[in-house]
């Protein structure tokens, strides 16, 4: 078989890196056929066994050991970018993330002679603001476009961009995307930001324990407009980008392209979890809160329902859904269209297939 692209997912086990690792190798992919060579630190996962990719175990984070193993793959194209590390402060996440995607860079770039495209993946934090800055800082009027400034406050999206901005220009003809998703609904259970799959933990454990499934979040969110980005889409989205010139050394947002309100959302969740007692009550305590002492439940579950092994602090970042406040700050997705990507997914729809997929995984019950 002769290859077309050759792709190098780093973060291939995490919420959109799954997706890509799914989507790039069926025979109909733009710039197929595509053979995939995918990164992340932990073995290779069961729920990504049937993916045709090279799994290559590689902390990204080691200088020598990304050097080792990622300067010999010669024959990549395309890098795909969709890992990231999460540190105490700010400061600190700037230069860990940079360090790692400079570790990248360097070993990929001298070797590989054919290397054409680099996708970034980075955020609607970029128009936001780092966690670290919300309330300090003012952010961008909403719904956010890609020709707003940065904002004034360090942020390592912004690194990561200089960074790629600085490796690509050593390199004629080599070109970069970045992707700006909003909140992810993707099944990965490597994810350290899985939102759907923390809410079908969290609806597993009331249904096992018989309790009401409460939303976590104020009224505003319950009845106010809110949007997503679908992990297959935003992969879609990066694929478009790799292939077609309409799309290069250019920034794009990436959402799903309509909105949808949290009480709608949760009528789903509780279907597809057959909770008959859910809603919104006010001063609801967080899920942080509510679930802090549920480790050994979650256990139980995992033995009864026969899932993969799990402990809950891996399945459930209780406070991403505890974010879920105010209402949201949209985007648009003007600039992708006007470029060319029509993608788009219907939210409900999205948040009900990701469920299943986690419940076919055996991940949730
Ligand atoms: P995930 O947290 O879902 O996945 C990270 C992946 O990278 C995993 O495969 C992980 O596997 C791997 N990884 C982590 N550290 C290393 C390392 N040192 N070396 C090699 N592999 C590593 O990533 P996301 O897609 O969520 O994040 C990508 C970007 O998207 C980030 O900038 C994030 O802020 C942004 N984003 C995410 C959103 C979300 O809802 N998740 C929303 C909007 C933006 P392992 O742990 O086994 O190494």
């Amino acid at each position: 078989l002769k290859y077309q692209s050759v792709a190098l997912i780093v973060g291939v086990t995490g919420i959109v890196g799954n997706s890509l690792a799914e989507i790039l190798p069926f025979a109909d992919t733009p710039g197929g056929p595509w053979k995939v060579y995918g990164v992340a630190r932990r073995p290779r996962p069961i729920w990504q066994a049937d993916h045709l990719i090279e799994y290559i175990q590689c902390d990204v984070s080691n200088e020598q050991e990304t050097i080792e193993k990622l300067s010999t793959l010669t024959d990549v194209t395309h890098i795909f970018y969709v890992t990231w590390t999460s540190k105490p402060t700010e400061a600190e996440n700037c230069l860990a993330n940079a360090a790692m995607l400079r570790n990248v860079l360097k070993a990929v770039i001298p070797n590989a002679a054919n290397l054409q495209h680099i996708c970034l993946q980075t955020g609607r934090k970029h128009y936001l603001g780092s966690f670290e800055s919300w309330g300090k800082i003012i952010p961008h009027e909403s719904p956010f476009h890609e020709d707003l400034p940065r904002l004034n406050a360090i942020n390592f999206y912004y690194s990561l961009e200089d960074l790629l901005f600085d490796e690509v220009r050593k390199r004629e003809g080599l070109t970069w995307s970045i992707h700006r998703p909003g909140m992810i609904f993707g099944s990965s259970p490597s994810s350290l930001m899985n939102l759907v799959g923390t809410l079908c933990v969290y609806a597993a454990i009331c249904k096992h324990q018989g309790l009401p499934l409460i939303f976590p979040g104020d009224r505003a969110a319950w009845d106010g407009y809110w949007d997503a980005s679908d992990a297959d889409l935003i992969a879609e989205h990066q694929i478009w980008a790799a292939v077609d010139p309409n799309a290069k050394n250019e920034a794009f947002n990436c959402s799903n392209g309509d909105v949808f309100k949290w009480k709608h959302l949760w009528h789903v969740l509780a279907e597809k979890f057959e909770i008959e007692n859910y809603g919104f009550e006010e001063k609801s305590l967080s899920l942080t809160e509510k679930m802090k002492d549920m480790g050994p439940v979650w256990d139980e579950i995992v033995k009864e329902k026969k899932l993969v092994g799990t402990r809950l602090e891996e399945v459930a970042a209780w406070w991403i859904a505890d974010m879920i406040h105010g209402a949201s700050y949209l985007d648009t997705m003007n600039k992708s269209k006007e470029h060319g990507f029509v993608g788009f997914r219907n939210s409900t729809t999205s948040f009900g297939h990701w469920i299943d997929k986690l419940k076919a995984h055996k991940i949730v019950p």
